[in-house]
């Protein structure tokens, strides 16, 4: 059977680019067709500055959630990273693999960095490894898919580089995987500032859907998203960012095509109400599931317990072979 992995860090709410780009093909998807793996992946919660109080909470927020967005234990593991030492072990042998050409050239690196450099706290090593690291999260388990939105498809090209490096060099060990994306919202922009993906690192603000947001929240937002001063309502993801943004997420929302929607608008004020209601609709489920997962934490850490130890598992063997192969 096919093996899945894909991950969220611990980084703040979980937001409705993290639902439609991935999690959302997580519940309906993967964890029925696969053998699949999700992971709360806290170790690159650390790249940047990070509250030690908070993260182990944060950890346990982002993995009720996903189980609040439909994640079943009994169809798929759902564990936290630094739960699992395989990660940190095989990540040392990928760096031995890696250079530091190939990781520099990463964009959200670039990105990142200067944010980083900007605040004063200077740029910590770990955000120049974070994609070796995410390498080993993958190739630990013999991946054949890893289902993520467009931002992560430059890392999971880097991992297939490392697969098939270390295979030639040290003989095969690896699965070389594959990224899948959706076919919409493969990249949901924040609603303030359609040119910036709507990410849930970023400052909390008006742009941002999260996905405990309650409705009349949901609606503020999509009915304040900024727009253009067009009037018409095109599908133009280059001269029109914000309509086409709104367009993505109601086609994502009702399953439709957001080309052939456009066609059925005749103001703006239209396209954002009915956005608006079908997202306060897709959420609707994950919040009552939620109220229900968060006042019995006791599952939550044993959910978690248990799906560390499947995951162990399944990376013990793998991670061992990879360091016979490097001549360990
Ligand atoms: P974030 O960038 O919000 O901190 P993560 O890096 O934890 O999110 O990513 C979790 C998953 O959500 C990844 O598969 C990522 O590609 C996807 N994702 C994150 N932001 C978006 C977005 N705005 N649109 C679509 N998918 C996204």
């Amino acid at each position: 059977m096919k093996r899945i992995f894909s991950g969220v860090k611990p980084t703040g709410h979980l937001t409705l680019g993290n639902y439609l780009g991935a999690v959302r093909r997580w519940v309906e998807v993967d964890q029925h067709r696969s053998e699949a793996l999700f992971s709360v992946v806290d170790l690159h919660a650390l790249t940047v500055e990070h509250d030690p109080a908070r993260v182990t909470r944060l950890s346990r927020q982002a993995a009720t959630l996903l189980l609040a967005a439909g994640l079943d234990p009994r169809l798929c593991t759902l564990f936290v990273q630094s739960h699992v030492d395989e990660h940190a072990r095989l990540s040392y042998l990928l760096e031995c693999t890696a250079t530091d050409g190939e990781l520099r050239r990463m964009i959200q690196y670039r990105e990142k960095s200067v944010r980083a450099r900007e605040s004063g706290d200077g740029v910590r090593l770990s955000l120049l490894t974070y994609p070796v690291l995410m390498a080993a999260d993958i190739l630990a388990y013999g991946t054949d898919e890893v289902p993520v939105g467009e931002d992560q498809r430059q890392h999971v090209e880097l991992t297939r580089d490392l697969a098939v490096r270390f295979n030639q060099r040290y003989g095969q060990t690896f699965t070389v995987p594959r990224a899948t994306q959706p076919e919409v919202a493969a990249r949901v922009m924040d609603l303030q500032d359609p040119t910036t993906k709507m990410g849930k690192s970023h400052a909390e603000g008006a742009g941002i859907v999260y996905l405990l947001d309650d409705a009349e929240t949901v609606r503020r937002k999509i009915m304040r998203a900024v727009t253009d001063s067009g009037r018409e309502v095109v599908y133009d993801r280059e001269s029109r960012p914000g309509v086409a943004n709104l367009l993505d997420v109601l086609a994502a929302a009702t399953d439709g095509d957001p080309e052939a929607l456009a066609g059925g608008y005749a103001s703006y004020g239209a396209l954002k109400k009915d956005t608006a209601d079908a997202v306060v609709e897709l959420l609707r489920p994950v919040r009552e599931r939620h109220a229900e997962l968060a006042a019995d934490p006791g599952y939550v850490h044993g959910v978690l317990r248990d799906g560390a130890e499947r995951a162990r598992g399944m990376a013990r063997p793998l991670v061992d072979r990879a360091y016979r192969a490097i001549g360990l």
